[in-house]
């Protein structure tokens, strides 16, 4: 349970599953992904260090919508209730808690639907989709990049002001070891060679994954270059 200072305006806050990064602008505050078990208590930990509170959370954006992403947006929007909550049109299903699993993923559906009543999920109310190309004026500029294969809807942000990948769960590198998404995880696989083609030719000096270890935006790159 960490929080991290990468850049100003930008904190990696990591929790035991899954890391959410929180950013700053003259105007108030953004997340990328909602965290999971952990979580709250950090993003509200980081706020507080800035001398802010909940009702200065006002924008998230969501790589894609598995829980451990998006379950904490509707407990969120309960403490900031302007909070905006964004995710590509491919993976509402997901963060409402009602896609319909094909196939191995099924084996996802399964975990998903256990976790749901243990964690008190419910769904968030979604603000318009992230569109492919689409640039948010906020937190020093975030380029949405439509990353199917995960999930349909999966997306990366390039932070324009770092010239980082905010990446979701293109690869992880938890404890240090690089591996990519297991299978019964995937729910469009069909996608990823192509994804993964695009993510390494974009014009970006760093990622920053959801599920990684304290390796700099520059290291968790390379990896992914080397393995893809
Ligand atoms: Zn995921």
């Amino acid at each position: 349970m960490s929080i991290a200072p990468l850049a100003p305006g930008l904190w990696r806050l990591r929790a035991n599953i899954v890391a959410c990064y929180l950013l700053r602008d003259a105007d108030g505050f953004g997340l990328i992904d909602s965290g999971w078990i952990g979580s709250r208590a950090l993003i509200g930990r980081a706020l507080r260090e800035q001398g802010a509170d909940w009702s200065a959370l006002q924008l998230l954006l969501l790589t894609h919508g598995h829980i451990d992403h998006v379950g904490n947006a509707a407990w969120l929007q309960e403490r900031s209730p302007e909070l905006r909550v964004r995710v590509h049109a491919a993976d509402t299903g997901h963060a409402g808690g009602r896609h319909a699993y094909r196939g191995l993923s099924r084996v996802c559906g399964w975990l998903e639907g256990c976790a749901r009543p243990l964690t008190g999920f419910r769904p968030p109310r979604l603000a318009e989709p992230l569109a492919d190309g689409e640039v948010i004026e906020r937190f020093g500029g975030l380029e949405v990049v439509h990353l199917p294969g995960h999930t349909a809807g999966h997306c990366g942000l390039i932070h324009r002001a770092t010239g980082w990948l905010f990446c979701g769960d293109l690869f992880s590198t938890t404890l240090g070891i690089f591996h990519w998404p297991p299978p019964f995880l995937n729910s469009a696989s069909a996608a990823f060679p192509a994804t993964h083609a695009r993510a390494a030719a974009l014009p970006v000096g760093g990622f920053l994954p959801a599920h990684c270890d304290n390796a700099p935006p520059e290291t968790q790159r390379e990896r992914f270059l080397r393995h893809c």
